[in-house]
Protein backbone atom coordinates (compact mmCIF):
# COMPACT_ATOMS: atom_id res chain seq x y z
CA UNK A 1 0.00 0.00 0.00
CA UNK A 2 1.32 2.97 -0.94
CA UNK A 3 0.61 6.35 1.79
CA UNK A 4 0.67 9.86 0.63
CA UNK A 5 0.15 11.77 4.40
CA UNK A 6 -1.61 15.33 4.26
CA UNK A 7 1.34 17.27 4.53
CA UNK A 8 2.65 16.45 1.17
CA UNK A 9 -0.07 16.94 -0.39
CA UNK A 10 0.29 20.77 -1.31
CA UNK A 11 3.99 19.97 -2.87
CA UNK A 12 2.46 17.17 -5.34
CA UNK A 13 -1.05 18.30 -6.49
CA UNK A 14 -1.48 21.40 -8.69
CA UNK A 15 -4.46 22.96 -9.45
CA UNK A 16 -4.53 21.83 -13.28
CA UNK A 17 -3.58 18.36 -12.20
CA UNK A 18 -7.12 18.33 -10.13
CA UNK A 19 -8.85 20.50 -12.81
CA UNK A 20 -7.59 17.85 -15.07
CA UNK A 21 -9.09 14.82 -12.75
CA UNK A 22 -12.15 16.35 -12.57
CA UNK A 23 -13.28 17.09 -15.64
CA UNK A 24 -12.22 13.42 -16.88
CA UNK A 25 -13.98 11.77 -14.03
CA UNK A 26 -17.29 14.08 -14.89
CA UNK A 27 -16.97 12.82 -18.32
CA UNK A 28 -17.49 9.52 -17.67
CA UNK A 29 -19.48 9.36 -15.49
CA UNK A 30 -21.45 10.63 -17.80
CA UNK A 31 -20.82 7.85 -20.53
CA UNK A 32 -21.65 5.87 -17.96
CA UNK A 33 -18.00 4.32 -17.65
CA UNK A 34 -18.06 5.53 -13.76
CA UNK A 35 -20.05 5.32 -11.15
CA UNK A 36 -21.06 6.86 -7.28
CA UNK A 37 -21.80 4.48 -4.06
CA UNK A 38 -24.72 5.78 -2.36
CA UNK A 39 -23.41 8.14 0.15
CA UNK A 40 -23.46 7.65 3.81
CA UNK A 41 -23.56 10.44 6.35
CA UNK A 42 -24.23 10.30 10.18
CA UNK A 43 -24.64 12.28 12.99
CA UNK A 44 -22.36 10.33 15.50
CA UNK A 45 -23.59 11.34 18.37
CA UNK A 46 -20.00 12.74 19.67
CA UNK A 47 -18.71 16.30 19.05
CA UNK A 48 -21.35 16.76 17.59
CA UNK A 49 -19.64 15.23 13.91
CA UNK A 50 -21.04 14.58 10.81
CA UNK A 51 -19.11 11.40 9.77
CA UNK A 52 -19.42 9.51 6.33
CA UNK A 53 -18.10 7.58 3.18
CA UNK A 54 -18.08 8.24 -0.58
CA UNK A 55 -17.28 5.99 -2.85
CA UNK A 56 -16.72 4.93 -6.43
CA UNK A 57 -15.55 2.73 -9.33
CA UNK A 58 -14.17 4.31 -12.42
CA UNK A 59 -13.86 1.61 -15.31
CA UNK A 60 -11.89 3.82 -17.48
CA UNK A 61 -9.35 5.37 -15.15
CA UNK A 62 -9.53 2.14 -12.82
CA UNK A 63 -10.05 4.32 -9.34
CA UNK A 64 -11.93 1.92 -6.95
CA UNK A 65 -12.41 3.26 -3.58
CA UNK A 66 -13.74 5.35 -0.59
CA UNK A 67 -13.12 8.67 1.18
CA UNK A 68 -13.92 8.73 4.90
CA UNK A 69 -14.62 11.89 6.82
CA UNK A 70 -16.42 14.42 7.79
CA UNK A 71 -17.13 17.88 9.63
CA UNK A 72 -15.94 18.34 13.32
CA UNK A 73 -17.11 21.82 14.22
CA UNK A 74 -14.90 22.11 17.37
CA UNK A 75 -11.62 20.43 16.29
CA UNK A 76 -10.14 24.36 15.49
CA UNK A 77 -11.77 25.94 19.14
CA UNK A 78 -10.42 23.06 21.27
CA UNK A 79 -7.23 21.59 19.16
CA UNK A 80 -6.24 24.19 16.50
CA UNK A 81 -6.77 21.51 13.65
CA UNK A 82 -9.27 22.18 10.83
CA UNK A 83 -12.99 20.83 11.11
CA UNK A 84 -13.41 18.98 8.06
CA UNK A 85 -11.07 15.58 8.65
CA UNK A 86 -10.89 13.15 5.51
CA UNK A 87 -9.04 10.23 4.16
CA UNK A 88 -9.20 8.50 0.57
CA UNK A 89 -8.50 4.58 0.26
CA UNK A 90 -7.90 3.17 -3.23
CA UNK A 91 -8.22 -0.08 -4.13
CA UNK A 92 -6.97 -2.46 -6.65
CA UNK A 93 -9.72 -2.91 -8.90
CA UNK A 94 -8.54 -6.38 -10.00
CA UNK A 95 -7.84 -8.00 -6.53
CA UNK A 96 -9.66 -5.95 -3.97
CA UNK A 97 -6.30 -5.13 -2.23
CA UNK A 98 -5.97 -1.96 -0.69
CA UNK A 99 -3.53 0.22 -2.75
CA UNK A 100 -3.51 3.67 -0.88
CA UNK A 101 -3.90 5.53 1.39
CA UNK A 102 -4.09 9.52 0.71
CA UNK A 103 -4.70 12.59 3.42
CA UNK A 104 -8.00 14.27 1.98
CA UNK A 105 -8.35 17.59 3.46
CA UNK A 106 -6.15 19.66 1.32
CA UNK A 107 -7.61 17.29 -1.82
CA UNK A 108 -11.34 18.45 -1.06
CA UNK A 109 -10.55 21.63 -1.56
CA UNK A 110 -9.04 21.47 -4.32
CA UNK A 111 -11.43 19.32 -6.04
CA UNK A 112 -14.16 21.49 -4.69
CA UNK A 113 -12.84 24.09 -6.71
CA UNK A 114 -11.98 22.38 -9.79
CA UNK A 115 -15.49 21.40 -10.11
CA UNK A 116 -16.52 25.00 -10.09
CA UNK A 117 -14.03 25.87 -12.46
CA UNK A 118 -14.58 23.25 -14.94
CA UNK A 119 -18.67 24.47 -14.87
CA UNK A 120 -17.02 27.77 -15.61
CA UNK A 121 -14.62 26.55 -18.48
CA UNK A 122 -17.94 24.83 -20.50
CA UNK A 123 -20.81 26.75 -19.14
CA UNK A 124 -19.67 30.26 -19.28
CA UNK A 125 -20.25 32.77 -21.65
CA UNK A 126 -16.61 33.43 -23.28
CA UNK A 127 -16.78 37.52 -22.46
CA UNK A 128 -17.80 36.64 -19.36
CA UNK A 129 -15.67 40.00 -16.95
CA UNK A 130 -17.41 40.02 -13.54
CA UNK A 131 -16.65 37.03 -11.15
CA UNK A 132 -19.11 37.39 -8.00
CA UNK A 133 -18.91 35.22 -4.85
CA UNK A 134 -21.09 34.76 -2.10
CA UNK A 135 -19.10 33.27 0.42
CA UNK A 136 -16.15 33.72 1.91
CA UNK A 137 -14.83 31.25 4.10
CA UNK A 138 -12.22 28.18 3.94
CA UNK A 139 -13.36 26.73 0.85
CA UNK A 140 -14.66 30.08 -0.62
CA UNK A 141 -10.83 31.57 -1.43
CA UNK A 142 -9.78 28.06 -3.45
CA UNK A 143 -12.95 28.57 -5.27
CA UNK A 144 -12.18 31.98 -6.54
CA UNK A 145 -8.42 30.94 -6.74
CA UNK A 146 -9.46 28.52 -9.27
CA UNK A 147 -11.88 30.32 -11.44
CA UNK A 148 -9.15 33.42 -11.85
CA UNK A 149 -6.85 31.20 -12.99
CA UNK A 150 -9.60 28.92 -15.66
CA UNK A 151 -11.06 32.41 -16.99
CA UNK A 152 -9.68 35.83 -17.55
CA UNK A 153 -11.77 37.81 -15.39
CA UNK A 154 -11.07 42.25 -15.39
CA UNK A 155 -12.96 42.80 -11.57
CA UNK A 156 -13.96 40.65 -8.33
CA UNK A 157 -17.42 41.37 -6.23
CA UNK A 158 -17.88 39.49 -3.19
CA UNK A 159 -20.94 39.10 -0.37
CA UNK A 160 -20.86 37.55 2.50
CA UNK A 161 -23.11 36.42 5.44
CA UNK A 162 -20.22 37.76 7.89
CA UNK A 163 -19.16 40.76 5.77
CA UNK A 164 -15.93 41.02 8.33
CA UNK A 165 -14.56 37.80 5.96
CA UNK A 166 -14.87 39.61 3.18
CA UNK A 167 -11.01 40.84 3.13
CA UNK A 168 -10.17 37.04 2.42
CA UNK A 169 -11.39 37.56 -1.13
CA UNK A 170 -9.62 40.56 -1.49
CA UNK A 171 -6.46 38.94 -0.84
CA UNK A 172 -7.07 36.31 -3.84
CA UNK A 173 -8.31 38.89 -6.32
CA UNK A 174 -5.34 40.81 -5.47
CA UNK A 175 -3.15 37.76 -6.17
CA UNK A 176 -4.06 38.26 -9.95
CA UNK A 177 -3.79 41.78 -9.94
CA UNK A 178 -7.41 42.17 -9.97
CA UNK A 179 -9.99 44.77 -8.31
CA UNK A 180 -12.38 43.71 -5.51
CA UNK A 181 -15.53 45.33 -4.51
CA UNK A 182 -17.92 44.54 -1.32
CA UNK A 183 -20.97 44.40 -3.35
CA UNK A 184 -25.19 43.92 -1.87
CA UNK A 185 -26.79 41.25 -2.85
CA UNK A 186 -28.68 43.26 -5.20
CA UNK A 187 -25.53 44.30 -6.74
CA UNK A 188 -24.43 40.90 -7.68
CA UNK A 189 -26.76 41.42 -10.98
CA UNK A 190 -23.39 43.02 -12.57
CA UNK A 191 -21.61 39.37 -12.28
CA UNK A 192 -21.19 37.64 -15.27
CA UNK A 193 -20.10 34.21 -13.20
CA UNK A 194 -21.21 33.79 -10.00
CA UNK A 195 -19.88 31.07 -7.14
CA UNK A 196 -21.96 30.26 -3.85
CA UNK A 197 -20.21 28.47 -1.29
CA UNK A 198 -21.74 29.01 2.10
CA UNK A 199 -23.22 26.37 4.77
CA UNK A 200 -26.99 28.13 4.25
CA UNK A 201 -30.09 26.24 5.09
CA UNK A 202 -32.05 29.12 3.84
CA UNK A 203 -32.21 30.97 0.43
CA UNK A 204 -29.92 33.90 0.04
CA UNK A 205 -29.88 34.89 -3.07
CA UNK A 206 -32.55 34.45 -6.26
CA UNK A 207 -34.04 34.98 -9.51
CA UNK A 208 -33.89 39.01 -8.52
CA UNK A 209 -30.18 39.22 -7.97
CA UNK A 210 -28.71 37.02 -11.60
CA UNK A 211 -28.81 38.84 -14.77
CA UNK A 212 -29.57 37.26 -17.66
CA UNK A 213 -26.76 35.63 -19.77
CA UNK A 214 -25.11 34.48 -15.93
CA UNK A 215 -23.37 31.43 -15.24
CA UNK A 216 -23.82 30.67 -11.63
CA UNK A 217 -21.96 27.47 -9.88
CA UNK A 218 -23.37 26.74 -6.43
CA UNK A 219 -20.96 24.87 -4.30
CA UNK A 220 -22.52 24.97 -0.64
CA UNK A 221 -25.19 22.50 -0.63
CA UNK A 222 -23.90 19.11 -0.33
CA UNK A 223 -26.40 18.08 2.90
CA UNK A 224 -30.24 17.02 2.90
CA UNK A 225 -31.81 20.54 4.01
CA UNK A 226 -29.39 23.10 2.86
CA UNK A 227 -30.20 25.76 0.20
CA UNK A 228 -28.66 28.48 -1.06
CA UNK A 229 -30.73 29.64 -4.04
CA UNK A 230 -34.52 30.35 -4.57
CA UNK A 231 -35.96 27.96 -6.15
CA UNK A 232 -37.54 30.62 -8.29
CA UNK A 233 -33.99 30.66 -9.90
CA UNK A 234 -33.75 26.77 -10.07
CA UNK A 235 -36.96 27.09 -12.30
CA UNK A 236 -35.52 29.92 -14.32
CA UNK A 237 -32.19 28.56 -15.21
CA UNK A 238 -31.19 25.45 -17.28
CA UNK A 239 -29.25 23.27 -14.64
CA UNK A 240 -26.17 21.03 -14.80
CA UNK A 241 -24.53 18.96 -12.08
CA UNK A 242 -22.01 16.31 -11.28
CA UNK A 243 -24.84 13.90 -10.41
CA UNK A 244 -28.45 14.39 -10.91
CA UNK A 245 -29.24 11.82 -8.20
CA UNK A 246 -27.15 13.58 -5.86
CA UNK A 247 -28.64 16.75 -6.92
CA UNK A 248 -32.04 16.17 -6.18
CA UNK A 249 -31.29 14.37 -2.78
CA UNK A 250 -28.96 16.63 -1.27
CA UNK A 251 -28.01 18.94 -3.77
CA UNK A 252 -29.04 22.16 -4.44
CA UNK A 253 -32.34 21.57 -6.39
CA UNK A 254 -33.76 19.13 -3.56
CA UNK A 255 -36.18 21.95 -2.50
CA UNK A 256 -37.44 22.37 -6.10
CA UNK A 257 -37.94 19.31 -7.05
CA UNK A 258 -39.86 18.47 -3.48
CA UNK A 259 -41.76 21.23 -4.60
CA UNK A 260 -42.84 19.53 -8.08
CA UNK A 261 -41.27 23.22 -9.30
CA UNK A 262 -38.22 20.88 -11.65
CA UNK A 263 -38.25 17.55 -12.54
CA UNK A 264 -34.84 15.49 -12.80
CA UNK A 265 -35.36 14.76 -16.63
CA UNK A 266 -34.44 18.80 -16.89
CA UNK A 267 -31.37 18.24 -15.18
CA UNK A 268 -28.21 17.76 -17.50
CA UNK A 269 -25.02 16.22 -16.04
CA UNK A 270 -21.93 18.40 -16.46
CA UNK A 271 -20.39 15.18 -17.83
CA UNK A 272 -22.57 15.54 -20.95
CA UNK A 273 -21.21 18.97 -21.77
CA UNK A 274 -18.12 18.05 -21.81
CA UNK A 275 -18.45 14.72 -24.41
CA UNK A 276 -20.07 16.53 -26.50
CA UNK A 277 -23.52 14.57 -25.62
CA UNK A 278 -25.11 17.91 -24.43
CA UNK A 279 -24.98 21.47 -26.33
CA UNK A 280 -24.52 23.13 -22.84
CA UNK A 281 -25.64 27.27 -23.05
CA UNK A 282 -27.35 27.69 -26.23
CA UNK A 283 -27.81 31.53 -26.07
CA UNK A 284 -25.71 34.63 -24.76
CA UNK A 285 -29.09 35.10 -22.60
CA UNK A 286 -29.70 31.95 -21.01
CA UNK A 287 -29.19 31.56 -17.15
CA UNK A 288 -27.02 28.31 -16.54
CA UNK A 289 -26.39 26.99 -13.20
CA UNK A 290 -24.03 24.08 -11.95
CA UNK A 291 -25.18 22.26 -8.93
CA UNK A 292 -21.98 20.83 -7.38
CA UNK A 293 -22.72 18.25 -5.02
CA UNK A 294 -19.44 17.30 -4.76
CA UNK A 295 -18.99 13.16 -5.61
CA UNK A 296 -16.89 10.24 -4.46
CA UNK A 297 -15.19 9.50 -8.24
CA UNK A 298 -14.06 13.32 -7.54
CA UNK A 299 -11.61 12.06 -4.43
CA UNK A 300 -10.64 9.23 -5.88
CA UNK A 301 -9.54 10.74 -9.39
CA UNK A 302 -7.49 13.18 -7.92
CA UNK A 303 -6.06 10.79 -5.34
CA UNK A 304 -5.40 8.37 -8.30
CA UNK A 305 -3.42 11.34 -9.81
CA UNK A 306 -1.54 12.34 -6.49
CA UNK A 307 -0.14 8.72 -6.03
CA UNK A 308 0.90 8.64 -9.93
CA UNK A 309 2.87 11.85 -9.03
CA UNK A 310 4.11 11.37 -5.46
CA UNK A 311 5.50 7.70 -6.73
CA UNK A 312 7.02 9.02 -9.61
CA UNK A 313 8.82 12.01 -7.12
CA UNK A 314 9.43 9.82 -4.38
CA UNK A 315 7.43 11.30 -2.36
CA UNK A 316 5.39 9.09 0.57
CA UNK A 317 5.93 5.46 1.35
CA UNK A 318 5.28 1.64 0.65
CA UNK A 319 4.18 0.04 2.78
CA UNK A 320 3.79 -3.87 2.52
CA UNK A 321 0.06 -4.60 4.34
P1 LIG B 1 -16.74 27.74 6.43
O1 LIG B 1 -17.33 27.44 7.74
O2 LIG B 1 -15.30 28.11 6.35
O3 LIG B 1 -17.56 28.96 5.73
C1 LIG B 1 -18.96 29.03 5.80
C2 LIG B 1 -19.45 30.15 4.91
O4 LIG B 1 -20.88 30.21 4.99
C3 LIG B 1 -18.94 31.53 5.33
O5 LIG B 1 -18.84 32.35 4.20
C4 LIG B 1 -20.07 32.02 6.25
O6 LIG B 1 -20.10 33.43 6.37
C5 LIG B 1 -21.27 31.50 5.47
N1 LIG B 1 -22.46 31.37 6.30
C6 LIG B 1 -22.55 30.84 7.55
N2 LIG B 1 -23.83 30.89 7.99
C7 LIG B 1 -24.57 31.46 6.99
C8 LIG B 1 -25.94 31.76 6.82
N3 LIG B 1 -26.84 31.50 7.76
N4 LIG B 1 -26.33 32.34 5.66
C9 LIG B 1 -25.44 32.60 4.68
N5 LIG B 1 -24.12 32.33 4.77
C10 LIG B 1 -23.69 31.75 5.91
O7 LIG B 1 -17.07 26.49 5.51
P2 LIG B 1 -16.40 26.06 4.13
O8 LIG B 1 -15.32 25.10 4.38
O9 LIG B 1 -16.10 27.29 3.34
O10 LIG B 1 -17.58 25.23 3.45
C11 LIG B 1 -18.78 25.88 3.07
C12 LIG B 1 -19.83 24.85 2.76
O11 LIG B 1 -19.44 24.10 1.61
C13 LIG B 1 -20.05 23.82 3.86
O12 LIG B 1 -21.43 23.78 4.12
C14 LIG B 1 -19.53 22.52 3.29
O13 LIG B 1 -20.27 21.41 3.75
C15 LIG B 1 -19.73 22.74 1.81
N6 LIG B 1 -18.80 21.97 0.97
C16 LIG B 1 -19.27 21.49 -0.21
C17 LIG B 1 -18.43 20.77 -1.03
C18 LIG B 1 -18.92 20.25 -2.36
O14 LIG B 1 -18.24 19.44 -2.98
N7 LIG B 1 -20.03 20.72 -2.86
C19 LIG B 1 -17.10 20.54 -0.67
C20 LIG B 1 -16.63 21.09 0.52
C21 LIG B 1 -17.51 21.81 1.34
Amino acid sequence: MYIVPESAIADILTRPDAFDAVEKVFAAMSAGDAYNFPVIREAIGHEEALYGFKGGFDGVGKSLGLKAGGYWPHNLEKRGIINHQSTVFLFDPDTGKVAAMVGGNLLTALRTAAASSVSIKHLARKDAKVMGMIGAGHQAKFQLRHALETHNFEKVIGWNYHPEMLPSLAEVAAEFDLPFEAASLKGMVEADVVISMTSSFNPIFGAAHISDGTHIACMGTDTVGKQECDTDLIVKATIFTDEVAQSVTLGETQHAVAAGLKSRDDIFELGAVINGTHAGRKSENEITLFDGTGVGLQDLAVSASIVEIAKAKGIGMEVDF
